[in-house]
């Protein structure tokens, strides 16, 4: 069997009834950007054809004015894709565009599907032919092979034969529809500006293009909008919510509110505060390996009554390459992101926030950079989620499992490999009682406990992997 990539972190956002659909698109995605750098995509609908324009890299780098003249109408998707390097091609950015027998369609997906590969070899049998490795394509290959009533029940059809996760947009000529899975994984939000309805993997994507939040697009439901207003369904069921947690963790930006207005500033300075109160340790400072662990870093100091500061400075304009000086300097690849302030760290008892440890690597880097390029006399790594023991499958890139340090060394193995003094998780039953209803979130990467079962001989390897 073909094993498909399972790397899909991405973004979306779509808008209906807008004159500069197009342009708000652009400004969703670049609110989204760091939900996905590999590529990006718009389509839009003058409500007669679709225009599609998608690139490799950036969204500022992408569109000029000149193209998104070229993306007219009042409908649009977009879409930023990231994507791990073996499979960054062309060919897998979105929205996916396809003409089939009910006309014109284009895709945006966020989160991953675990029986695509199932469903592909199935189509493929049929004589379907794939244009891209995404599993997103499953999707319309499965719309447009539906032959129930009409439109929305193919989609219904089609997504019910889908397991995992998905935050789906569908353009169509007059028409934008939006469907979250039934688990509701990855976050999904509905607003309105200027009279028109605006979706966004995350409200801060609502904020930049001065939208209004309404509410969160409910796990298994299915929006249409058109000229009859907005229409809601719910056809998707599932035995229980399983939201993503590492969103809060790692992934969204502490500016959004997601799954039902949580502010994720607020919660990441809880899991710091909660973490201080489990694991505080004497020292002089506390700093953050930024962006992500700031919030946390904050909440233990706030916590813990010790001062906070900026001791690791990191530098935002780092391109996917740069070009290293032949003669060797020590530490480069971590240097070039983070450099550390001398002036604050010099002989003090440093404790550093961070979000999580995954392979152990960047931990290692910066706590011997703190010792040596800032002159700390201790280094105390603190993390601000439980140990990442298991790999996810519904969309946030994570690698193999032999790979996660966590899976297979414990806390004072990995104390011994990253060189720190003293190294400290979060607990889950921590983490767990500070976010709200817990039991409707996925902790797979934290508990082992998937919630998505996998299909056929893919569970058989998944099973096989889980050892
Ligand atoms: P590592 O060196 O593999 O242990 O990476 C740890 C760093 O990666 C931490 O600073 C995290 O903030 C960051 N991180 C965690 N999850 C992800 C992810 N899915 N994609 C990219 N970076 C991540």
């Amino acid at each position: 069997m073909k094993f498909h990539e399972i790397h899909e972190e991405c973004g979306v956002f779509g808008v209906y009834g807008h004159s500069e659909a197009s342009n708000l698109a652009y400004l969703g995605l670049y609110a989204l950007q760091h939900r996905g750098q590999e590529g990006a995509g718009i389509c839009s609908s003058d409500g007669r054809h679709l225009h599609l324009d998608k690139s490799m890299g950036l969204v500022a780098d992408i569109f000029s004015e000149k193209r998104l003249k070229k993306l007219p109408g009042h409908i649009a998707i977009g879409h930023n894709r990231y994507s791990t390097a073996g499979s960054s091609v062309l060919k897998n950015v979105q929205p996916i565009l396809a003409n089939f027998a009910l006309g014109p369609l284009a895709i945006a997906h966020n989160g991953n599907l675990v029986n695509a590969g199932e469903i592909r070899e199935e189509l493929e049998k049929e004589g379907a032919i794939f244009q891209s490795t995404s599993d997103s394509e499953v999707i319309v290959h499965l719309i447009a092979h539906s032959k129930t009533g009409d439109f929305y029940e193919r989609v219904i059809e089609a997504l019910r034969q889908v397991s995992g996760a998905f935050s789906l947009l569908i353009l169509r000529e007059k028409e934008l529809i939006a469907v979250r899975d039934p688990y509701g994984v990855r976050p999904l939000s509905l607003g309105q500006v200027d009279g028109a309805y605006v979706i966004a993997s995350e409200t801060c994507a609502l904020d930049l293009i001065g939208a209004t939040y309404i509410r969160d697009v409910e796990p298994g439901e299915l929006l249409i909008i058109n000229e009859n207003g907005l229409k809601s369904m719910k056809p998707l069921i599932a035995p229980r919510q399983a939201s993503c947690i590492f969103e809060f963790i790692y992934f969204s930006r502490p500016d959004s509110y997601i799954f039902g207005e949580k502010n994720v500033n607020e919660m990441r300075k809880k899991f710091g505060a909660q973490l201080a109160k489990e694991s505080g340790v004497e020292a002089d400072l506390v700093i953050a390996v930024p962006d992500s662990g700031v919030p946390a870093a904050i909440g233990f100091a706030e916590e813990s009554k010790l001062p906070f500061d900026f001791g690791l400075i990191r530098n935002h304009y780092i391109g996917r390459t740069f070009i290293e000086p032949k003669q060797n300097i020590r530490h480069f690849g971590v240097k070039i992101k983070l450099n550390p302030v001398r002036q604050l760290l010099e002989g003090k008892r440093v404790l550093v926030i961070d979000d999580s440890i995954v392979r152990g690597t960047t931990s290692k880097k910066i706590v011997k950079m703190l010792r040596e390029g800032g002159g700390a006399k201790e280094v105390h790594m603190r993390i601000s989620s439980p140990p990442t023991i298991g790999p996810c499958f519904y969309g946030i890139d994570t690698p193999t499992r032999q790979e996660l340090i966590a899976s297979s060394h414990s806390v004072e193995e990995i104390r011994k490999f990253i060189t720190a003094d003293t190294v400290a998780y979060l607990s889950l039953e921590g983490l767990k009682n500070i976010v709200p209803e817990s039991h409707n979130f996925c902790t797979a990467c934290f508990d082992d406990n998937y919630p998505i079962s996998f299909p056929g001989e893919r569970l058989a390897q998944m099973e096989l992997f889980l050892k």
